[in-house]
C-alpha cells in the first residue's frame, strides 16, 4: 500500500543551501545548451528531414537546443508503433505501470535543481515559478500512481441473484499528447503519466519553444523503466507534425492543452472520421482564459492588491489562470488603483537567471509583439498606470502593465493576451462585478475578496469558473487539493490533479456471469 498522496513542498530559495545548488545546477545545463535531440519512436533514435532551435526568451542569442523537424510520414510511423506497443502496455499489470512513475517522481526529486534550470533557461521561468512546475511533474505521477491503483481495484456494482457482476476499466488505444510551453515540465508530464499509467501509449508532441525541456523528461521516463514504443517523441510544427498525429485512424484520444484556437481546432479535426476508423475520438482540451479577480468594498485591500499582482505578473502572466481582470468595486476602486501601479512599478524584470529578477521575457517574439498591441489599443480606451514598454535587453522583455478604467466590452477585457497586462475594471455593485466577470467566452479561473460572509455564500454559487478562490491569489493550483480546469471555451471541463481525471484515458467494461 503507498502512502497516502501529498504535495511536494516547493523549495526556498532564501535558503543558501539551495541558491548554490540552482546556481551550480544553471551552470552544469549552460554547459549542455546547443545539444541536439533525436525523435524517439520505439526504440529508435531518428533524425527528422529538418532541424529547429530553441533560444533563451532572455538571452536570445543563447541556443538551448537542436530538435528535429519530424516528416508527416514519422509522425504516421509514431502513431502505428505506440498502437503495436498498446498490445504489450495495456496487459501489463498496474503495479508495474505505477512503479514507472514512482520511479520518474523520484527521479524528477533527484534531479530537481537541474529540471529547474532547464526551465529557467528555455522558457524564462523564475526560480520559484520553475521549482513549482517541477513539484507539480512530481506530484502528478504520484497522484496518478495512486489513482490508476483505485481503478483497478473492484468497482461498486448492485448485487443481482444468480449472477457475479464485475465493472473493469480498461484503457482506451494510442493517445495524441499535446502540451503548452507554459507548464513545460508540469503540464506535459501530467498529461503523459495520466495517459501511460492507465494502460495507453502515446505519441507525445511537445511545443516548440520547450523541446529540450521535454526531451529532458522522456529521459527520465526511459530511466524508470518505462519500455521503448509506449511513449513516442515527436517534435515539429503543429500543423506539421500535430495534424497527421490527431488524424490517424489509430488514433484514439486526444489530451490536448493550449489556445482556444488551437483547441477547437484539434476538437474538429478529431470529429472527422477517417478511413479504416472504428471509433470516435476522445478529446480531452484544457484551453485558454481571461480570469478576473473581483476586489468587494469589505475587502482587506493590502491582501487584494498582493493577490491581483501575484495572479496577474507571476511567470510574465503567461498562465491560463492568470488574473487579467481585476474588477473592483467602485467605492474602493480609486484606493486600489492608488496603491496597485506603484507596486507593480517595483517588479523587477530581467533574465531569470538572476535570482534577483522576478520577472523574465515573454515565450518569443511574436508573443511579445502581439502584447505590446495590446498594450497600444488598451490605452486608447484606458488608463495606463503602470508600465506599457518593451523593456531593454537581450530578451523579450515587457513591463508589467496595468490598465485602469477599461470598458469591460474593451478588447483587453475580453481576449486572451497571454502576456503581463492587467485590465482594471470598475464594478457598481458585486452584482455588477459578477456580471462583468462571468460575462466570457472562458470561464477557467477567478478570486473574490471580501470580508462578508454572506457575499462569499453568493460569490461560491454565482461565479461560474471551474477554479474559484475566496480571499486568494487565483494562480497557484495543487494537484489534489485543488482539481484544474475550466468551462465554456476553457475546454472540455476536465479536472487534472482530480480524482476522475484518469476515467477520462479509461473505458468501462461491464462483465456480468450466471452463477448457480
Ligand atoms: P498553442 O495552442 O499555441 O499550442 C499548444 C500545443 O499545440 C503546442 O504543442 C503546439 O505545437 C500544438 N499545436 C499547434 N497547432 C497544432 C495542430 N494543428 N495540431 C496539433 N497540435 C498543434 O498554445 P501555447 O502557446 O503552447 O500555450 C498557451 C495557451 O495554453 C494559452 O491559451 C493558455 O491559456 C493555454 N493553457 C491552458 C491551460 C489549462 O489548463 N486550461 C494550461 C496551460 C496553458
Amino acid at each position: 500500500m503507498l502512502p497516502e498522496f501529498a504535495n511536494e513542498a516547493v523549495l526556498n530559495f532564501e535558503t543558501p543551501e539551495n541558491r548554490k545548488k540552482q546556481l551550480e545546477s544553471l551552470a552544469t545545463v549552460q554547459s549542455r545548451l546547443g545539444r541536439e535531440y533525436d525523435l524517439v519512436i520505439g526504440s529508435s533514435r531518428l533524425k527528422g528531414p529538418r532541424a529547429f532551435v530553441s533560444t533563451n526568451p532572455g538571452a536570445k542569442s543563447q541556443i538551448i537546443g537542436k530538435s528535429q523537424s519530424a516528416s508527416a510520414d514519422q509522425a504516421v510511423v509514431a502513431v502505428e508503433t505506440a498502437a503495436e506497443a498498446f498490445r504489450m502496455w495495456s496487459r501489463t499489470p498496474v503495479e508495474k505501470r505505477a512503479e514507472v512513475l514512482l520511479n520518474a517522481a523520484r527521479l524528477l526529486r533527484e534531479k530537481r535543481f537541474e529540471c529547474n534550470a532547464w526551465m529557467i533557461l528555455e522558457v524564462g521561468k523564475s526560480w520559484a515559478e520553475a521549482d513549482a512546475d517541477t513539484a507539480e511533474a512530481i506530484d502528478f505521477c504520484e497522484f496518478y500512481a495512486r489513482e490508476a491503483y483505485r481503478y483497478s481495484g473492484p468497482q461498486p456494482l448492485t448485487r443481482y441473484p444468480g449472477e457475479e457482476n464485475e465493472l473493469r476499466y480498461i484503457p482506451l488505444g494510442v493517445g495524441a499528447v499535446i502540451p503548452p510551453w507554459n507548464f513545460p515540465c508540469a503540464i506535459l508530464v501530467g498529461m503523459t503519466t495520466a495517459s501511460v499509467v492507465t494502460g495507453n501509449t502515446v505519441v507525445l508532441k511537445p511545443s516548440s519553444d520547450s523541446p529540450a525541456i521535454a526531451a529532458f523528461f522522456m529521459e527520465i521516463l526511459f530511466a524508470a523503466g518505462l519500455p521503448p514504443g509506449v511513449v513516442n517523441f515527436v517534435t515539429g510544427s503543429g500543423a506539421s507534425v500535430g495534424d497527421p498525429i490527431v488524424q490517424h485512424p489509430k488514433t484514439r484520444f486526444v489530451a490536448f492543452t493550449g489556445s482556444k484556437e488551437v483547441g477547437l481546432h484539434i476538437n474538429e479535426e478529431a470529429a472527422r472520421p477517417r478511413s479504416g476508423q472504428i471509433w470516435i475520438k476522445r478529446v480531452i482540451a484544457e484551453m485558454g482564459g481571461k480570469d478576473f479577480i473581483i476586489v468587494d468594498e469589505s475587502a482587506d485591500i493590502d491582501a487584494a492588491v498582493k493577490g491581483v499582482l501575484a495572479s496577474a505578473f507571476g511567470f510574465q502572466g503567461q498562465k491560463c489562470s492568470a488574473c487579467s481582470r481585476a474588477i473592483v468595486h467602485q467605492k474602493v476602486y480609486d484606493e486600489f488603483v492608488r496603491r496597485i501601479g506603484p507596486d507593480a512599478g517595483r517588479i523587477q524584470v530581467g533574465p531569470t537567471s538572476d535570482p534577483s529578477n522576478t520577472m523574465g521575457p515573454v515565450i518569443n517574439e511574436r508573443a511579445m509583439k502581439t502584447i505590446l498591441e495590446y498594450i497600444e489599443d488598451g490605452k486608447k480606451g484606458g488608463r495606463l498606470i503602470a508600465g506599457g514598454k518593451q523593456t531593454q535587453g537581450d530578451g523579450y522583455f515587457v513591463q508589467p502593465t496595468i490598465i485602469a478604467d477599461v470598458d469591460p466590452a474593451a478588447r483587453i477585457a475580453r481576449e486572451e493576451i497571454f502576456g503581463p497586462v492587467l485590465a482594471v475594471i470598475r464594478a457598481k455593485d458585486l452584482d455588477d462585478a459578477i456580471r462583468i466577470a462571468n460575462d466570457s467566452e472562458y470561464g477557467l479561473t477567478g478570486a473574490v475578496y471580501t470580508r462578508d460572509p454572506e457575499r462569499i455564500k453568493r460569490a461560491k454559487n454565482e461565479c461560474f469558473v471551474g477554479n474559484l478562490y475566496i480571499n486568494r491569489k487565483c494562480t497557484g493550483a495543487l494537484v489534489g487539493v485543488h482539481p484544474f480546469g475550466g468551462f465554456n471555451m476553457s475546454g472540455t471541463d476536465s479536472k487534472a490533479g482530480g480524482r476522475d481525471y484518469l476515467l477520462l484515458f479509461l473505458q468501462a467494461k461491464a462483465i456480468s456471469e450466471a452463477v448457480k
